[in-house]
C-alpha cells in the first residue's frame, strides 16, 4: 500500500476526510437495504430482481463502517433504502448509532423513509436521538398515491406522520414532480405541509435505472413549478442549506420553508459535502457516476478497522467533481443503470 497523499494524511488538525477539490466529506448516506414495500414508478420497474440476503451487510458491519466515517469527520448520518424501514433490526442499528451523538462526536442522526412503517417505529426514532426525519409522499389523493407508489396505502403513510409528529420528531416532506401527475396538486401539498409545520422540498426526476416508461414523460422542471408558485405566493430566498443540495425559500402567506432540489436544471455539486454507501458495501463517492469503491472486502478482512479506514481515504482521493445528468428524446436510456434505491436518494 502506497503512501497517502499529503492533503489525506492524518494532522494535528485533525483527521478530517478531504476530497481533491477540498470539500470535506462530512455527510454519509447509508442505504441499509434495496428492498422496499412500494414500487414508486419513477423508482423502480414493478418486477425488480433484488440483491440475495448474503450480499447484504450484516448491521453490524454497517455500524463498524459508519463509527470509521464518524471517526474520520463525518457529523451526519442518513439511512436509507430501499425503505430502510423493512430491514429486520433495523432498530438495534439506531440504537447503537446513537452512541456517537451521546458522546457528541455527530451531530445528526436521521432518515428517509416512505412512512409505511413509522407508526411502529416513530417513538423509537425518537428515542435513539433521531430529531428530523424526511418522509417522500408525491401525493394527497389515496388513489393516485396508488397508482404512483403501485403498492403504497396513503391511509398508513399519513398514520405514521401522526405518530413521528406526535413522538416529536420534526418532519420534512419530500415530493418528486412528475409531469401530468402530480404538477397541479404541488399548492396543495405545500399548503398542507406547512400547514402541519412541516418543511416541503420538490424533487426533479433524475434519470436512476430502468424503469417501465420513459423518463422525458415524467420530467417536470422546477424552474417551471417555481415560476408557477411565484405568480400565486412571495418566496423569499433563504440563506439556509442544511448541509444538503435543496435551495430554500420562505413562503410569505404559509410562514413555511420551501425546498428545490434541481439535479437537472441546475447542479450542485461544488459544496458537495457526501459519499453513499449500499447494503453491499459499495461506497459511492457520487450519485451521479458510476466508479466505486468496495468496502465489504476490508471489513471482512480483519477484525481492526486499518485496512477499511485506508479503503476509505483512498476512496475519497477519487470522488469526481461533479455530474451531468441529462433527459431528453436523444438519452432514451438511463444516466446510470443502477436505480436510486441501491444508493439511496
Ligand atoms: N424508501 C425511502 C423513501 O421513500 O423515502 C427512501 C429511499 S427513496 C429511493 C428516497 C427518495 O428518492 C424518495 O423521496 C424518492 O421519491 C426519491 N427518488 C427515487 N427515485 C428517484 C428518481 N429517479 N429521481 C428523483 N427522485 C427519486
Amino acid at each position: 500500500m502506497g503512501a497517502l497523499p499529503a492533503h489525506l494524511e492524518n494532522s494535528d488538525t485533525g483527521r478530517s476526510l478531504l476530497d481533491p477539490f477540498g470539500r470535506a466529506i462530512t455527510y454519509l448516506r447509508v442505504s441499509v437495504t434495496d428492498r422496499c414495500d412500494f414500487r414508486c414508478v419513477y423508482c423502480m420497474s414493478e418486477d425488480m430482481a433484488f440483491l440475495p440476503k448474503r450480499d447484504l451487510l450484516t448491521l453490524e458491519e454497517i455500524d463498524r463502517i459508519c463509527s470509521a466515517f464518524v471517526d474520520r469527520g463525518v457529523r451526519k448520518l442518513r439511512i436509507t433504502g430501499g425503505e430502510p424501514l423493512v430491514r429486520r433490526d433495523i432498530m438495534t442499528l439506531f440504537g447503537s448509532l446513537s452512541r456517537h451523538l451521546d458522546s457528541g462526536v455527530l451531530d445528526e442522526l436521521t432518515v428517509t423513509t416512505n412512512g409505511s412503517q413509522l407508526a411502529r417505529h416513530a417513538k423509537e426514532l425518537a428515542a435513539c436521538g433521531v430529531k428530523r426525519i424526511n418522509v417522500s409522499i408525491d401525493t394527497l389523493d389515496p388513489e393516485k398515491f396508488r397508482r404512483i407508489t403501485r403498492w403504497g396505502d396513503l391511509t398508513k403513510v399519513l398514520q405514521g406522520l401522526d405518530a413521528a409528529q406526535n413522538a416529536g420528531l420534526k418532519v420534512k416532506i419530500n415530493t418528486v414532480a412528475l409531469k401530468g401527475v402530480n404538477e397541479d396538486e404541488i399548492e396543495a401539498l405545500l399548503e398542507w405541509a406547512h400547514g402541519r409545520g412541516m418543511d416541503l422540498t420538490l424533487i426533479e426526476v433524475m434519470p436512476l435505472g430502468e424503469i417501465d416508461g420513459q423518463r422525458i414523460d415524467q420530467f417536470l422542471p422546477l424552474s417551471l413549478v417555481r415560476a408557477r408558485l411565484a405568480g400565486r405566493y412571495t418566496l423569499e430566498d433563504l440563506a439556509d442549506r442544511t448541509g444538503g443540495p435543496a435551495r430554500y425559500v420562505r413562503v410569505k402567506e404559509t410562514g413555511g420553508r420551501l425546498g428545490f432540489i434541481t439535479p437537472m436544471t441546475h447542479n450542485f455539486c461544488e459544496s458537495c459535502n457526501r459519499v453513499r454507501l449500499t447494503c453491499t458495501g459499495q461506497l459511492f463517492m457520487c450519485l451521479g457516476q458510476e466508479d466505486a469503491a468496495d468496502l465489504r472486502a476490508p471489513v471482512r478482512a480483519s477484525e481492526s478497522n486499518e485496512l477499511l479506514e485506508r479503503s476509505i481515504v483512498d476512496a475519497i482521493a477519487r470522488k469526481p467533481k461533479g455530474h451531468d445528468f441529462i433527459i431528453d428524446r436523444r438519452h432514451a436510456r438511463p444516466a446510470l443503470s443502477r436505480h436510486m434505491s441501491v444508493t439511496g436518494g
